[in-house]
């Protein structure tokens, strides 16, 4: 096992060097090697920074070749099979964009791919972490201007992650299915969306029907920057705290973004290039159990298991 030492504002924290051979096992049992919560899954902010990473690569590239490189780990799910994928060669991707977590490819058919990196999925324009994990390979048309990848890559340590095709109707349904982007949301719509559940605040924000994007990372840092506590029910809700807490969803998540999302000690969540994002370094409630409460400098931040997923707060801060 390799170890290294982060310099982090907080001080000198150790970080553990997963992609060692060494620590193998620790990402096939799903354990995370150095943390005190489960692994962190892309969000909004993450998937975001995916997608600004590839556009440029991507966007009105012509498509020679999909390619399944053979892996011996636990495959990806793909829909409705490999072969059907294969025979989109010859189509350009019109767009790339994000809807929630998921990562949009749109061909000139219509049709969408919509990769979702679930747990440890990434898109890469760049030398993945290992090859071993290295699930598909759109090969594209070579480009006239030099600095533009190639290729572009769906690389995912643990096999959770999923490659859909749908049609232009079917993607019309997933639309339909999922709440509006988290971003976009309004003060109205989180009133009329929070209603009608009761239950806690911070169950309701994972629910990706109200609002699509936000996480278990994000929520814990929306809600202390919102000031409302995590097991407040989401109906009782409304004026001032709905007004803070579209404020801090927005804040927080576009935070998150410029600093290119979090990548936790253990080490999973790379951007397009394979680089750390940095807005760990601006936590300020998540994975930070018994740490001083940055916002009022006197309580210790607490954790508590809601819908069996950790939730970090500050008692005295949030109500
Ligand atoms: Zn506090």
């Amino acid at each position: 096992m390799n170890v290294e030492f982060v310099a982090e504002p907080r001080g000198i924290r150790f970080r553990l060097l997963c992609f060692s051979q060494n620590s193998e096992k620790n990402w096939d049992s799903g354990q995370p090697c150095f943390s005190r919560s489960a692994p962190h899954m892309p969000e909004l902010p993450e998937v975001e920074t995916m997608v600004r990473g590839i556009r440029p690569h991507c966007q009105g590239r012509r498509i020679d070749a999909i390619e399944f490189p053979p892996c011996s780990r636990k495959p990806i799910s793909v829909t409705p099979d490999r072969r059907s994928i294969s025979t989109l060669a010859g189509q350009t991707l019109t767009r790339v964009d994000r809807l929630g977590k998921r990562a949009i490819l749109e061909l000139d058919s219509r049709s969408v791919l919509v990769v979702e990196p679930r747990m440890t999925g990434l898109l890469l324009v760049t030398a993945p972490p290992t090859t071993e994990h290295l699930r598909v390979i759109w090969h594209f048309r070579p480009a006239a201007e030099p600095h533009l990848a190639d290729e572009l890559m769906f690389w995912d340590r643990r096999g959770l992650g999923t490659l859909s095709l749908l049609t232009p109707d079917q993607y019309a349904g997933l639309q339909q299915r999922l709440g509006p982007d988290a971003l976009k949301m309004t003060p109205a719509d989180w009133q009329n969306r929070l209603a009608s559940t009761g239950r806690p605040i911070k169950v309701a924000l994972l629910d990706q029907t109200i609002a699509a994007g936000i996480g278990n990372l994000y929520a814990s840092e929306i809600l202390h920057r919102a000031g409302i506590s995590p097991r407040r029910p989401a109906q009782n809700l409304s004026g001032p705290r709905i007004e803070k807490l579209n404020q801090a969803v927005r804040h927080v998540l576009t935070e998150a973004i410029r600093f290119e999302g979090s990548t936790l000690n253990d080490g999973t969540y790379r951007n397009a290039l394979n680089q750390d994002g940095s807005f760990q370094n601006h936590h300020r409630v998540y994975d930070r159990e018994g740490d001083v409460c940055p916002t009022c400098g006197q309580t210790t931040i607490r954790r508590i298991v809601q819908a069996q997923r950790s939730t970090f707060y500050c008692p005295s801060c949030q109500k």
